[in-house]
């Protein structure tokens, strides 16, 4: 660029770029074409420090089990300080109201006093619909099989990692769960799907459900009704809960 070239180039072309660059900003659409306003979100008091959502259906303060049925009608478990333990041989307990697609939290502890190993150690289980079990088990320092440890949507999928605190210490799971869909000759159109947080770390991201959760053999899904309790399982072992709450999506 010549001496005299400079100056030409402040004089005429900078101007026209910034003309351009004005032209281009004044033919998009303008900003509010793009904002929605509709539907405007319901407000949610978020809670938080052991207080549930405003819209959350509580399953237990910590007071009682009215919101629980076990295998002879009243749920036999103990309620004590706050929490409810599992009164072993009483059976699995579960919800009286029947749930579909929902964020459920739930806090729970194992003993402080270990006794056995692997799957025999604070084992327990939450299953949605009746049929779906997040595995809960004492996973800290007790190796078990991957796909049947804490936090495993048991004997399908292995936790992305392992979260858990020691026992007697309170663990959380929250957990998104979407229902399985079926048709109207009973076919499955989508399976179920698990999101699960331990401890608030990811362990589960969005996975599909095989089928109901079964000891032995293959899942294989079969249509049921569209809600079905919440339950947790009496597997012989001294496991605490509290703060439950569940949201329906
Ligand atoms: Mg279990």
């Amino acid at each position: 660029m010549t001496r005299s070239a400079l100056p030409l180039a402040l004089v005429f072309v900078i101007p026209a770029l910034i003309a351009a660059a004005a032209q281009e900003r004044d033919e998009m659409p303008p900003p509010e074409k793009t904002e929605v306003w509709e539907p405007e979100p319901a407000v949610v008091h978020a809670g938080g420090h052991g207080k549930a959502p405003s819209d959350a259906v509580v399953l237990f303060d910590g007071t009682d089990l009215s919101k629980w049925t076990g295998r002879n009608g009243a749920a036999a478990w103990t309620v004590a300080d706050g929490a409810l333990t599992v009164a072993p041989g009483t059976g699995t307990i579960s919800t009286r109201d029947s749930f579909g697609d929902v964020q459920l939290h739930i806090e729970w502890r194992t003993p402080t006093e270990i006794v056995g190993e692997s799957q025999g150690r604070g084992n327990s289980g939450v299953f949605l619909m009746e049929r779906y079990e997040v595995q809960v088990l004492d996973s800290y320092e007790n190796r078990s099989y991957s796909n049947g440890q804490a936090a495993s949507i048991y004997k399908q999928h292995i936790p992305l990692v392992n979260a858990s605190r020691a026992p007697g210490e309170w663990q959380t799971y929250d957990i998104v769960f979407m229902a399985p869909r079926f048709g109207s000759d009973g076919s499955l159109e989508h399976p179920a799907t698990m999101t699960v947080l331990h401890n608030g770390v990811l362990v589960q991201n969005h996975v599909e459900i095989e089928g109901p959760t079964v000891f032995r053999g293959q899942p294989r899904y079969e249509a049921h009704a569209p809600k079905a309790p919440i339950q947790l399982q009496d597997h012989g072992n001294f496991v605490s809960y509290r703060n439950i709450w569940v949201r329906e999506l």
